[in-house]
């Protein structure tokens, strides 16, 4: 689009950038879910977190301090949050919430959708590898850097660490519109799998609906709090799914939905 000139009329209000779409292998074709009115529901929980500083505001009377928005504007940096508007079976709406990753150390919060893993399972694999991978980590503490014994323990760790993000990405189960399941290794289009995909707020927003029978309408996500370090998210923004962990997903996860 070229930059507004004095006379031009203003932006459609739809930005087309802020699109949630990815290419679907199964189709061979890209789907996509429009942002506008979702966008609409973003400002009101951008006004809610505004006026409560927590993100556990569904549960009056009850205010868990790790779930305050105070740490978003210190030196934890901000978060993203999504919206989703859903049609129900009976044809009535709905709007799922999201947040990205985890919030002061919980997976699940009330009022909010959950991650694509069993949170017991997912949290039973990676205590017991972690704690074998600190023990290797005491056991290099000491050792000379090039001695054969520090480097065949950092080779055991680094395989360790390897094999637990494999693990964990099995955990993943991802559901689309079609009916169609699969888990992260086998949905991401990329190779690679960067670490936090499938944490973002769209894979979380699209999954729940797929699995309780809501059917999208719109998703929006916005950004809240003090700016990233890389200087590309700020405060109250809106922005589209990103690129590197969510767009490999979304094709497959919008799957289906068009019918
Ligand atoms: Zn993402
Ligand atoms: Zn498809």
């Amino acid at each position: 689009m070229r930059p507004g000139a004095a006379g031009d009329p203003p932006l459609p209000v739809s930005a087309p950038d802020l699109a949630c779409a990815g290419f679907c292998r199964d189709c061979g074709r890209e789907h996509r879910l429009p942002a506008d009115e979702a966008r609409q529901h973003c400002l009101e929980l951008m006004a809610l977190l505004a006026r409560h500083g927590r993100i556990d505001f569904t549960r009056p009377g009850v205010a868990e301090p790790r779930f305050s928005t105070a740490p978003l504007f210190g030196p934890d940096r901000g978060k993203m949050f999504g919206v989703l508007v859903c049609r129900r079976p009976d044809g009535s709406r709905t709007l799922l919430r999201a947040f990205s990753g985890q919030y002061g150390g919980a997976w699940e919060v009330a009022g909010w959708v959950g991650p694509l893993f069993p949170v017991p399972a997912f949290n039973a694999v990676s205590r017991d590898t972690e704690q074998r991978i600190k023990a290797l980590g005491r056991q290099m503490e000491g050792l000379a850097k090039d001695s054969p014994r520090r480097r065949e323990l950092a080779a055991r760790r680094r395989a360790l660490s390897r094999r637990l993000m494999r693990e964990l990405h099995g955990l993943y189960t991802l559901v689309n519109f079609r009916g169609r399941s699969r888990n992260l290794a086998r949905a991401f289009l990329a190779p690679g799998i960067p670490t936090g995909a499938g944490d973002c707020c769209a894979p979380k927003l699209l999954n729940h609906a797929a699995r309780h029978q809501l059917v999208p309408l719109s998703l929006a996500e916005f950004y809240w709090g003090r700016e990233n370090r890389s200087r590309t998210r700020f405060h109250s923004c809106f922005y589209p799914p990103c690129s590197s962990k969510c767009r490999p997903l979304l094709g497959f996860l919008l799957c289906g939905l068009e019918e």
